[in-house]
């Protein structure tokens, strides 16, 4: 454990941005079908910046960690997803108590969400990460367990193949859209499981 955190943050950022480094390619190939191409290049440059501020960002109590995670990603994965896991990290950051037990991070983890849905004028449905974000909010409110969290992060991301995207890029194809997973979720899908699995001691 690292800091005043009582989470070790420099463990999971390292966890997420390997992880994202995996998946670069597939989330290039994800968003070349439906997008342009830059979501695994966006999202891999972010995350390592992330990582590489992580030893500093962990000597911050929590709350400050995560809004100054958030300004880090909105600053380095840029396209539109940057603003939106930068919100989702600064929300949480200003909803989490510095003495959060379980049922308190649910609760902020579902301002959060709520606060990415307002940043991007989105809801369930549109073929977003909120399509990830809102099962994932609803598995920690019911109390399940980290790989079971992750396993809905799984298929809710395989779940939004058959949708039309209303919202952000792939929305200008339209029904052409249908048939491919949305990059985004997936990117979502991916970081759920390595914080999932990173969690704990
Ligand atoms: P860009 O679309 O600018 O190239 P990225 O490729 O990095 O940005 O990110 C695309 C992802 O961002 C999508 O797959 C989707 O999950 C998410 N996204 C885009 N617009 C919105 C929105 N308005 N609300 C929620 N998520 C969105
Ligand atoms: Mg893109």
């Amino acid at each position: 454990m690292t800091g005043s955190s009582p989470v070790d943050l420099k463990r999971l950022a390292a966890a997420c941005a390997a992880t994202i480094a995996a998946h670069a390619d597939e989330l290039t190939a994800l968003d070349q079908a439906i997008g342009d191409g830059d979501h695994g290049y966006n999202m891999k440059r972010g995350f390592e910046a992330l990582s590489a501020d992580a030893e500093a960002l962990a000597a911050r109590p929590l709350p400050d960690a995560l809004k100054a995670a958030g300004t880090k990603l909105v600053m380095t994965v840029g396209g539109a997803s940057g603003p939106l896991f930068g919100t989702m990290l600064m929300a949480l950051g200003k909803e989490l108590p510095a003495d959060a037990d379980r049922a308190a991070f649910a609760a902020a983890f579902g301002k959060a969400v709520d606060a990415v849905a307002a940043r991007g004028k989105s809801e369930k449905g549109q073929k977003t990460m909120l399509d990830v974000l809102y099962p994932v909010r609803d598995a920690l409110a019911a109390g399940r367990s980290g790989t079971e969290i992750a396993a809905v992060a799984d298929e809710s991301a395989d779940a939004t193949a058959p949708l039309r995207a209303i919202r952000g890029r792939a929305s200008f194809l339209g029904e052409r859209s249908v048939g491919h997973v949305d990059p985004g979720s997936r990117s979502v899908a991916l970081l759920v499981r390595a914080v999932a699995e990173n969690f704990g001691a």
